[in-house]
């Protein structure tokens, strides 16, 4: 594995195999890596020629600086992970990503996907998400962009960021790679005890059993029903819907099963936690 800690470097290096007509595979990441960012490193391995992989803890998508101060930084443990699989390491500086204060404060047309679920309770996130995407776009222009289903939010974000930059990249969205009790794994589960790992899974099985009871017709009962069973639990709770796979409108009226995900993000003791299942008919 080759590291960068300059986009010029990497660029170059970039601009040489592009001449052979080599697919290129990116996997944007914020580091502390786990199983879940390995699942994408080796569904890139398989599908593309050189994969490429960053690691940047975006201060830009944080609505919150205590969060961003807390974000796990584990790079030495990271780079060991990703030497059997990946080929290209970008480690870039900020100065890099944001070369001037103007590029802190791009804004992007995302229109009413941004301002549902995460973004209603992170205001400015998506926006600080594209302004990294874009720029790490630009430096590597990747054939192929892999994103996992736990950021579902974000990675339709992205969808809609490549779209309006006219990119031709195909995006390839992996499953959530779980603990063996449901755990979607995460970062910041570095932050919980083991207990609080164990308790955790609690939102997981919360979304399978909603998953289950949910009917057509209104589900209004049913959301409150499970959202004070995880409230009695610790969890204190930002949203948990139903909404349309393709745009994240809310749909408590429940017309046909098909197209639906149901979305959850709470905090345990002050760890954030996000996850998400496709309903099944
Ligand atoms: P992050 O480092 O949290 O910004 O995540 C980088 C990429 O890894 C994003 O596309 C995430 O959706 C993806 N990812 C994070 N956790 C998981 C997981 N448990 N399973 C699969 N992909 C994941």
């Amino acid at each position: 594995m080759i590291i960068y800690k300059h986009a010029k470097d990497l660029q170059e290096h970039l601009q040489k195999l592009k001449q052979n007509e080599r697919s290129i595979g990116f996997v944007p990441t914020m580091g502390a890596l786990h199983n879940g960012h390995l699942s994408l490193i080796k569904q890139s391995k398989l599908n593309t020629d050189i994969t490429v992989s960053s690691i940047y803890v975006n201060p830009v998508q944080f609505n919150n600086q205590d969060d961003f101060k807390k974000y796990p930084v584990t790079l030495e443990s990271d780079i060991l992970l990703l030497e059997d699989f990946c080929d290209i390491l970008f480690l870039p500086e900020e100065e890099d990503i944001y070369p001037d204060e103007n590029s802190k404060h791009k804004h992007f047309e995302i229109g009413d996907l941004e301002k549902r679920l995460e973004g209603k309770y992170r205001p400015g996130h998506f926006q600080g998400v594209c302004m990294v995407v874009e720029r790490l776009l630009n430096i590597i222009e990747p054939t192929h962009l892999f994103l996992g289903q736990k950021d579902y939010q974000q990675s339709l974000i992205i969808k809609k960021l490549t779209r309006l930059l006219n990119k031709n990249i195909a995006i390839i969205i992996s499953p959530t790679v779980r603990e063996p009790n449901g755990l979607a794994m995460s970062s910041r589960n570095l932050r919980l005890n083991a207990e609080e790992k164990n308790r955790a899974a609690d939102l997981y099985k919360s979304l399978v059993e909603m998953n289950a009871k949910l009917q057509l017709g209104n589900n209004g009962v049913l959301k409150n029903e499970i959202r004070y069973k995880l409230e009695k639990k610790g969890f204190k709770i930002d949203y948990l819907e139903i909404a349309a796979a393709g745009d994240l409108e809310l749909i408590d009226d429940v017309k046909k099963s098909a197209g639906l995900i149901i979305l959850a993000a709470a905090y345990l003791s002050n760890v954030r936690l996000i996850d998400n299942l496709i309903v099944t008919a």
